[in-house]
C-alpha cells in the first residue's frame, strides 16, 4: 500500500488480454518509471475467461505499484472501466486500452500538454487508425458523426477512453449517478478545459476485439440515449408533417369541388386518415415531451458543476492567461 496517494494513475480495463498484459505493463513501467513520479497502475479485470486474472497478480507480485481488481464477472468495458476510476487515488488519472491501441509513450506528451494549457482533460483524438477493419472504420466514422449532431452537449469526435484527467474532473464524474455510462461523453459534459492531443490509433497488439456488434449497439444505444432526447420529440414532427398535409390535401379537396361541383371522396378520405394519424403522433410526441422530462429527473445529474467560485482580494492572486 502506498503511504501517500499517488500523484499519478493509469487505469486499465481488461477482458482476455492475457497476451498483451506483459507487454502492456513492460510499456507502461517504462513510461512512468522515466516519468519518476509517484504512480499506481490499477489493472481491471473484466470476469475474464482466460488468464487474465493470474498475469495481473503475477505482475503485481512484482510491481508494488500494481493495483489488482477482480469484478465478480464480465460486466462489460465502460463499467469496468468506471470500478477502476473508483478505485484509483492519484491526482492525475490516465485511462488507457489493454491492447496497445494507445500509445503508453504518449503519456509525457500529455501531461506536459495539460500543464501548458491548464487543461483538466487531454482526450486523445484518432489521427488515424490503423489496422482496424473497414466496418469498424465506417461505423465509427458514421457513429460520432450521429451523436456529435444528436447530443446535447459537445462530444469531441474519434476521441475514445484514452484520456488523461485531473482529480477534479473525476470527483464529478464518480458523482454522476446514472447507470448506464457512456464515459467519454460523460467527462465532455462535465467541461472545464478539454484539449485533444492528435494520436496514431495502432493496430491490436495481441487477440482481437470485444466488442460484437451486439455490445456496440448497446454502447451506441447507451450515447444515444445517455446524450439526447431529441428522438423523443421524432413523433412531434411527423405529427406536425401529417397535419400539415391533412391541410393541403383539404383545400385540394375544395378546389376539386368548385372547379368540378363533385365532391372527391379520396381526397376527403385521405384528409381524413392524416388528420388521425397526425392527432396520434402529436399524442405520441406530447408523452414523449413528458417522458423525456421524467429521463432528465430520473438520470439525477448535478444541475451545473462549478469550476471555481472567487471571492474579493483572492482575484488579484489568479494566473493570468
Ligand atoms: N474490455 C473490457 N470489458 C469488455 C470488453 C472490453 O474491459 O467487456 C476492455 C478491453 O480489454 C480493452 C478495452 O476494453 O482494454 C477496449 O476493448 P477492445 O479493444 O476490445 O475494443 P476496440 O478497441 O476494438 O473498440
Ligand atoms: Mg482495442
Amino acid at each position: 500500500m502506498h503511504a501517500a496517494a499517488p500523484s499519478l494513475s493509469v487505469v486499465v480495463p481488461c477482458y482476455n488480454e492475457e497476451l498483451v498484459l506483459d507487454a502492456l505493463h513492460d510499456r507502461l513501467a517504462r513510461v512512468c518509471d522515466a516519468l519518476a513520479v509517484d504512480h499506481e497502475l490499477v489493472f481491471i479485470n473484466d470476469g475474464s475467461k482466460d488468464a487474465t486474472w493470474t498475469k495481473m497478480t503475477a505482475l503485481a507480485a512484482r510491481d508494488p505499484n500494481m493495483v489488482c481488481v477482480n469484478l465478480s464477472r464480465n460486466h462489460g468495458h465502460q463499467l469496468a472501466l468506471t470500478a477502476g476510476l473508483s478505485v484509483c487515488q492519484g491526482d492525475q488519472i490516465l485511462i488507457i486500452d489493454a491492447d496497445l491501441q494507445d500509445p503508453p509513450e504518449a503519456l509525457p506528451e500529455m501531461l506536459a500538454l495539460m500543464a501548458r494549457e491548464r487543461a483538466d482533460v487531454v482526450y486523445g483524438q484518432r489521427a488515424s487508425r490503423q489496422g482496424e477493419t473497414f466496418f469498424k472504420r465506417a461505423t465509427a466514422y458514421l457513429f460520432y458523426r450521429a451523436l456529435g449532431w444528436l447530443a446535447d452537449a459537445p462530444i469531441p469526435q474519434d476521441t475514445g477512453d484514452f484520456r488523461l484527467m485531473t482529480r477534479r474532473v473525476l470527483d464529478q464524474f464518480l458523482s454522476m449517478p446514472e447507470r448506464h455510462r457512456f464515459v467519454r461523453g460523460m467527462v465532455s459534459w462535465l467541461g472545464y478545459k478539454q484539449v485533444p492531443y492528435l494520436y496514431e490509433r495502432h493496430p491490436r497488439a495481441a487477440g482481437e476485439t470485444h466488442y460484437t456488434i451486439r455490445k456496440m449497439v448497446r454502447f451506441a444505444g447507451d450515447a444515444v440515449t445517455g446524450f439526447s432526447v431529441k428522438p423523443l420529440a421524432l413523433p412531434l414532427r411527423v405529427g406536425g408533417l401529417c397535419g400539415a398535409a391533412a391541410v393541403v390535401t383539404t383545400a385540394l379537396a375544395g378546389w376539386w369541388w368548385v372547379a368540378h361541383g363533385e365532391i372527391p371522396s379520396v381526397g376527403l378520405l385521405a384528409a381524413l386518415v392524416l388528420l388521425l394519424a397526425g392527432g396520434q403522433f402529436l399524442t405520441l410526441g406530447v408523452i414523449g415531451e413528458y417522458l423525456g422530462r421524467m429521463y432528465t429527473e430520473v438520470r439525477g445529474r448535478p444541475l451545473y458543476v462549478i469550476e471555481q467560485v472567487v471571492r474579493g482580494q483572492e482575484a488579484a492572486t489568479l494566473p493570468v492567461g
